[in-house]
C-alpha cells in the first residue's frame, strides 16, 4: 500500500508532561496532528491506535530496574530523572504505548501491506540507554522498533538512520557491538549528549557498522545532504538493508530553539527521497519512522508535511540534485572515508 501512510497515534501522547516550559510538550504532537489534517494531507494519511508494549519486550533493550524506575516514578506523580527529563502519572503508559506504536507499525508494514509507518509519538527515544533515561527520553522506542524487527519478523540487516539534531547515543550504545543493525547518524557536534564523532564506528561484530556524521553549527541544507548523498547511500547500498528504520528528529530544521542545524523542509523532502530509493532498492519500499525531537511548532509540523507528502509523491524530484558542501564537510568526509573505506568497511 504505496499510496498511505500509515500514523500511529494515540491520546496519551499529549498526556505526557515533562513539566512546565519544557520544549519537549504536548502540543508537539498536537500541531502535527491538526496539520495531516488539513486537506493536502488527510487522504494521503491513514491513522491507527497504538498498541501497548509489553515488560519483557521493553526488557530487550532496558535493564528490569530502570523499567521499575520509571514505573514507580509515574504512580507517584510529577517527577524529575535529570535536568531534562521528567514526566508525570501519564508517563509510563505513554511511554509504553510510544514503544508499543512501534510494534504496531511493524504489523502494519509486514502483515497489512503498508509500506511507510509514521509513529507519531511522545515521549521520544532515541537518547535512553540501557540503564539511563535521559535527554527528553525514557524508553528507546527505535531500538526497540529494531528487536520487535528481528525477534517477531527473523529481520537479520536493518539500516537505523537518524536526523534528529542530536546524537542518537541510546540507540548507537543498544547496537554498537553488532552488525545486524547498521546506524547512520547526521547530528550537531559537538553538542548534547556529546557522543557521536566520526571516530566512533563500532566495536568487534559490529566494527563499521556506526556511522557517525557530526555536522557544525550552522550546517544547512548542502552539508546535510551532501552526506546523505555521497555516504548513507553507497554505504546502503552495500549493506542492502531488509527494513529502515528513522530516528524522525524535526530540531535539526531552521529556527529550532535547541539547536542551529539550521535544514530547510527542501533539505527533509531531498533525504526523504533517497531513503525512499534504498528501500525500494532493497526492502520492498518498507520505511518505519518514528518521531524524536523537533521544537519549532512551525517546522516540525511542515517538516513532517513535506516528509509524508515526499512519500506518496510519485515523481522523484531531487534524485540528482547538485550540492556545494563546505570545506568542512569535505574534509569531514574524508576523514571518514579513511576510517571506513581505506580499513575494508564499505567502498565509498
Ligand atoms: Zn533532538
Amino acid at each position: 500500500m504505496g499510496n498511505k501512510v500509515a500514523v500511529i497515534f494515540d491520546e496519551i501522547f499529549l498526556k505526557h508532561d515533562p513539566g512546565s516550559f519544557h520544549p519537549e510538550r504536548p502540543e508537539r504532537v498536537k500541531v502535527i496532528l491538526e496539520r495531516l489534517n488539513k486537506e493536502d494531507l488527510r487522504p494521503l494519511i491513514q491513522i491507527f491506535p497504538p498498541e501497548k508494549a509489553e515488560k519483557e519486550e521493553i526488557l530487550w533493550n532496558h535493564t528490569e530496574s530502570l523499567y521499575n524506575f520509571i514505573k514507580t516514578s509515574a504512580e507517584k506523580g510529577t517527577f524529575q530523572i535529570d535536568a531534562d527529563t521528567g514526566g508525570n502519572e501519564y508517563s509510563f503508559e505513554a511511554a509504553c504505548y510510544a514503544v508499543g506504536a512501534q510494534k504496531t507499525g511493524l504489523k502494519l508494514i509486514f502483515e497489512e501491506g503498508f509500506d511507510y509507518v509514521f509513529a507519531l509519538v511522545r515521549p521520544p527515544g532515541h537518547h535512553a540507554e540501557r540503564d539511563r533515561a535521559m535527554g527528553f527520553c525514557l524508553f528507546n522506542n527505535i531500538a526497540l522498533a529494531a528487536y520487535y524487527a528481528r525477534n517477531y519478523y527473523g529481520i537479520k540487516r536493518i539500516l537505523i538512520v537518524d536526523f534528529d539534531l542530536h546524537h542518537g547515543n541510546g540507540t548507537q550504545k543498544s547496537f554498537y557491538h553488532t552488525d545486524e543493525v547498521l546506524f547512520f547518524s547526521t547530528h550537531q557536534y559537538p553538542y548534547y549528549p556529546g557522543t557521536g564523532n566520526y571516530d566512533e564506528i563500532g566495536t568487534g561484530y559490529g566494527r563499521g557498522y556506526t556511522i557517525n556524521v557530526p555536522l557544525k553549527h550552522g550546517c544547512g541544507d548542502d552539508d546535510f545532504i551532501f552526506f546523505y548523498q555521497n555516504l548513507l547511500k553507497p554505504i546502503a547500498f552495500q549493506y542492502k538493508p531488509q527494513l529502515i528504520l528513522v530516528s524522525a528528529g524535526f530540531d535539526c530544521m531552521l529556527d529550532d530553539p535547541l539547536g542551529d542545524l539550521e535544514v530547510s523542509c527542501k533539505g527533509i523532502a531531498i533525504i526523504t527521497e533517497i531513503l525512499r530509493e534504498i528501500a525500494y532498492n532493497f526492502c520492498n519500499g518498507k520505511i518505519l519512522f518514528s518521531l524524536e525531537g523537533g521544537y519549532n511548532l512551525k517546522n516540525l509540523s511542515e517538516g513532517t508535511a513535506t516528509l509524508i507528502k515526499t512519500l506518496i509523491e510519485e515523481k522523484k524530484r531531487f534524485l540528482h540534485y547538485e550540492v556545494s558542501p563546505s570545506s568542512y564537510a569535505l574534509e569531514l568526509f574524508r576523514k571518514i572515508k579513511d576510517l571506513l573505506a581505506f580499513k575494508g568497511f564499505w567502498e565509498i
